[in-house]
């Protein structure tokens, strides 16, 4: 299987490239945190020109996180889907989210990497009784 992330040529446009990279990853099934992270930043300087600045960014992942609200409170909710509403996939907006994120980890230098580590051990120290004794959580 050829790698994900081949050598770049000088002579390969980098939207070219990122096409390649998209493609080989659809065939590897899995993508590390640090690959999404790195394939976002060549996306927004290549195709997307530049990052938006930190609060446009914040203010679109406050719009995505809403996009997503809005289908899971019509599918498992009480709300109802509206015509426009039908074209929505969740897996999409989940996806878009995430984009923001990425984004914004990206402009302001964080590894999700070594957060998301950092934050499961915080949880699994600190959370170590706390659902367990929580009599709400009884089934
Ligand atoms: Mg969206």
């Amino acid at each position: 299987m050829k790698p994900a992330w081949p050598e770049q040529t000088q002579d390969t446009h980098e939207h070219d490239y990122i096409s390649v990279i998209v493609s080989n990853l659809k065939k590897h099934k899995r993508m590390k945190i640090k690959e999404a992270q790195k394939l976002v930043d060549k996306w927004i300087n290549s195709t997307g020109i530049r990052y938006f600045n930190e609060l446009t960014n914040m203010a679109i992942l406050t719009e995505e996180v809403g996009e997503v609200a809005r289908i899971i409170s019509r599918t498992y909710g009480e709300q109802s889907f509206k015509e426009s509403d039908k074209e929505k996939n969740l897996e999409d907006e989940f996806a878009d989210v995430l984009f923001v994120l990425i984004c914004l980890a990206n402009q302001t230098g964080v590894d999700l990497t070594e957060a998301f580590k950092r934050n499961l051990e915080k949880k699994n120290i600190r959370d170590v009784d706390r659902h367990r004794d929580n009599p709400k959580l009884k089934k």
